[in-house]
């Protein structure tokens, strides 16, 4: 909080996007000291085997979602992204709807993550497609407890272009000390080692078709790929006097969005 503080001091023009992300971790901290380590019922060979696969480790039955909890949680994530115009008023009603509705959210949160998570179920239908940021916040204190749990219990051996826990896609990275490259999960925040220049949406490797640009404080690094012509933005720890942080680092680099789509890339 104090860092983001600092950063909407240091750039009043993200000021905005620091207040929506303040009000957002407000309701993922809230809600963090509230969930449970899971425990997680498959067996270790099963483990083993998805991550060689390169398949999500947790599974929705292992998510310890209780439930009012999680309601009240997608409740107040989908009334602040509104506040901040960040969901426009139709979608939040039938959002809230979905909330309000006797038990017909818990069969939409399943399938989604179900859909979302590798395992080849269709994502439920007729909903905004604004349901995904509101799922994947409320969600994420609930798979970070899995990925916690599951870090220490299944070694990653593969290369895993998505989340090895959750099964999402990397949204960020961080250069390590060493020059190693960590990818973050966008729904869990985990992290994993993963190739310093391969694209982890289209697993280019050829170098010279990766375009990488630094920021002028060397700070933050783009990759743009320019095959699939996604890009992925890093945080460099290598000359750097604190470790990543997640939700700072996503919003100070909010303008760097903007430079990787001035060159094309999305
Ligand atoms: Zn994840
Ligand atoms: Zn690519």
């Amino acid at each position: 909080m104090i860092a983001l503080k600092e950063l909407k001091a240091a750039q009043p023009d993200l000021a905005s996007a620091v207040d929506l992300q303040i009000a957002l971790l407000d309701i993922q901290r809230r809600l963090q000291g509230r969930v449970p380590l899971p425990w997680i019922s498959a067996e270790d060979t099963w483990l083993q085997d998805q991550e060689r696969a390169g398949r999500a480790l947790v599974r929705f039955g292992d998510i310890p979602l209780e439930w009012s909890d999680f309601r009240l949680a997608f409740r107040q994530n989908a009334d602040v992204l509104l506040r901040f115009d960040a969901l426009e008023s139709a979608d939040h009603q039938a959002i809230v709807a979905l909330a309000r509705e006797g038990n017909a959210l818990e069969p939409v949160v399943e399938q989604w993550y179900k859909a979302t998570s590798g395992t080849g179920e269709l994502r439920p239908e007729g909903l905004p497609a604004s349901l995904d940021h509101v799922l994947v916040l409320a969600l994420r204190p609930f798979l970070a407890k899995c990925a916690e749990v599951l870090r220490q219990r299944t070694p990653l051996t593969t290369s895993h272009s998505t989340c090895p826990f959750c099964g999402w896609e990397p949204d960020f990275a961080v250069i390590m000390p060493s020059a190693e490259r960590h990818l973050i999960c966008g729904r869990c925040w985990a992290q994993w080692a993963f190739e310093p220049l391969t694209c982890p949406y289209c697993r280019n490797n050829d170098r010279a078709r990766i375009t990488s640009f630094a920021t002028r404080d060397g700070r933050y690094r783009v990759y743009g790929c320019d095959v699939c012509h996604r890009y992925l933005k890093a945080y460099d720890g290598r000359n750097a006097s604190r470790t990543v942080m997640v939700a700072v680092d996503t919003i100070a680099t909010l303008p760097l969005d903007a430079a990787a789509m001035q060159r094309g890339y999305s």
